[in-house]
């Protein structure tokens, strides 16, 4: 076979973008060919989820508020009871990944549509991979039927999500691009979308924290996530994920906290591995090394940039080095378990990653 062959699958979802675009609501929701609507959000964004009701008139049934983190299972039985008393035929979910989330479960148990509007960098709306969170263990699964019909990106609404989570939320975006760039099926449409993803969202961050209400600084870092989200739908993710999800699954971390810090520190782990992968990061970042630019964009936005600082146990490293190694899976440098240890310390410390030098 030829090193560069490869095979892409389009993900069938509509996009409308642009400020002042959830005027459209009401258009898509007919597209969709839905009558009742429920909406989605969590408590603290219920004023959103009203302005969506409102929009809707008489295609809505009404607000389920109760979104929260890691979609406990308890929550999405009773947001689908609550769908199917009400009569829904479409949920609305206005929010981030965790609201997103929510819509997923209950598509997966009802086979309704879902419209997406984002309001975070996380890009879930992007991707068929859902996660349910029972007895205190997340699982995770892809399936179709949960990748939203329509995404409504609106960056007017992403003007209240605060600094720091917008920073976060960015760089939890540029993770999904970067290790798309070296994924086993990495495929060169993907890899397109993965880099001007980086470069859209480097450039907007810096510009939100100057002043948050920059609207174009919004949209651009929204244009970026859209793209970033699409990647992580599309190709498989590897080391820099798999810290994440054993960080945040088992003690507990915060999502968009955790892949800042540790982001750096994984590309460092792959730099030598996947050195074309590191040329377009660094190209998209308009630094020389990828690993220490994706530190330096993290630090100088005011983000966390250690474990320590996040909630991390110190006496918990080793416990978290046998779970990232435990179970075999593709990077493109084999998961040494020593070397894993030390990449944790690091991120641990808050030091600067190991830039593209061999590990220790
Ligand atoms: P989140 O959805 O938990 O949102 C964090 C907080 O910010 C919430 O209180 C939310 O209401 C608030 N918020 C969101 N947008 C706001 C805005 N514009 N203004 C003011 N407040 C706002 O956080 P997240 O980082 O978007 O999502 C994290 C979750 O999504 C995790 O559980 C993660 O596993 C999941 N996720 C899943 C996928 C997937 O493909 N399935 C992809 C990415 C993330």
């Amino acid at each position: 076979m030829h090193p560069n062959a490869f095979t892409y699958t389009a993900s069938p979802s509509r996009v409308v973008f642009g400020a002042g675009s959830l005027q459209h609501l009401e258009r898509e929701i007919d597209l969709l060919g839905a009558r009742r609507a429920l909406v989605l959000c969590t408590p603290p964004q219920r004023a959103q989820a009203e302005q969506v009701l409102a929009l809707l008139g008489t295609r809505a049934i009404g607000i389920y508020d109760q979104a929260v983190m890691h979609v406990p299972i308890e929550t999405a039985r009773a947001a689908s009871d609550d769908a199917r008393q009400r009569g829904a035929d479409c949920a609305v979910a206005i929010g981030g990944g965790s609201t997103t989330g929510l819509g997923k479960a209950i598509a997966l148990e009802s086979g309704m549509p879902i419209l997406a509007i984002p309001t975070t960098y996380a890009g879930s709306e992007m991707t068929p991979i859902y996660g349910l969170t029972e007895g205190g263990v997340k699982r995770t699964g892809r399936d179709p039927r949960v990748l939203p019909r329509t995404v409504i990106y609106d960056p007017e609404l992403t003007l209240s999500l605060p600094v720091a989570l917008s920073v976060t939320s960015g760089i939890n975006a540029i993770a999904h691009a970067a290790e798309g760039l070296y994924a086993q099926d990495a495929n060169p449409i993907m890899s397109l979308m993965a880099e001007e993803g980086i470069r859209a969202l480097a450039a907007g961050l810096p510009r939100i924290v100057a002043d948050p209400r920059d609207i174009e600084a919004r949209a651009d870092c929204l244009y970026g996530a859209w793209l970033c989200g699409t990647v992580l739908g599309n190709v498989g993710m590897a080391l820099h994920h798999k810290l994440c999800h054993t960080l945040g699954g088992s003690f507990n971390l915060p999502h968009a906290e955790t892949h800042t810090v540790v982001l750096p520190h994984a590309i460092a782990y792959n730099a030598l591995a996947a050195p074309l992968a590191m040329q377009r990061i660094a190209r998209a970042l308009g630094r020389d090394d990828a690993a220490v630019g994706l530190f330096e964009l993290a630090r100088t936005n005011g983000a966390p940039t250690s474990l320590r600082e996040i909630g991390m146990p110190a006496d918990q490293l080793d416990r978290a080095a046998d779970l990232a190694a435990a179970n075999p899976y593709w990077n493109p440098r084999p998961i040494e378990r020593d070397a894993i240890r030390a990449l944790l310390q690091r991120a641990f410390d808050g030091a600067a990653p190991a830039g593209s030098l061999p590990a220790p």
